[in-house]
């Protein structure tokens, strides 16, 4: 995806240990999706990009032995913050991203309400606490996700859907695989 735009930053947490399993599950750090949500998605960085902003990507396709993993790694009362592998994941079909802004000028990543992948009441995307500050951030990311055609999660305002998830299947190719086809 960086392979789109060289402004859009990778920060893929699960090829290194700085994520919730504090082990890497991914042999590198890339980010894949279907076509027409990548092109979204570019479309989403440009707009923002004229307020200052870029896109920080956290992760994108996930294949599906790595969405049973974390399934299997979170405790019963947390599992409102994980795929169930039996249903998979929009992770799996390509068409779910994980994703935050940085600021163009400093590079650095903007404060959000909560953390990527923090397991509290804070990743809720209508969740009322945090600065103001911090909420402007997160209206500014979905208000540009949105007008590509994704859809924020539930129970996660680092996470969105692109509309035509449906049309494609879920996967279990690891990234080693992809790219030679
Ligand atoms: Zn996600």
């Amino acid at each position: 995806m960086a392979t789109l735009d060289p402004r859009i930053k990778l920060d893929i947490r699960y090829a290194t240990s700085d994520n919730f399993l504090s082990t890497p599950v991914y042999s590198s750090a890339r980010a894949f999706l279907q076509r027409p949500a990548a092109e979204a998605l570019l479309r989403a960085h440009r707009e923002l990009m004229k307020q200052g902003y870029g896109l920080l990507i956290f992760d994108a396709y996930r294949p599906w032995y790595v969405t049973k993993v974390f399934w299997d790694a979170t405790p019963p009362d947390k599992h409102e913050f994980v795929a169930n592998p039996a249903e998979g994941s929009r992770h799996n079909r390509g068409c779910a991203v994980d994703l935050s802004l940085y600021d163009l000028k400093s590079g650095r990543e903007v404060e959000m309400t909560g953390v990527y992948d923090e397991m509290s009441e804070r990743s809720y995307p209508d969740y009322a606490g945090g600065t103001a500050e911090q909420r402007a951030h997160r209206k500014v990311l979905r208000h540009e996700m949105e007008k590509q055609g994704f859809t924020v999660y539930t129970t996660e305002w680092w996470h969105f859907d692109y509309k035509d998830w449906k049309q494609y299947a879920i996967q279990n190719v690891p990234f080693e695989k992809i790219g030679n086809r």
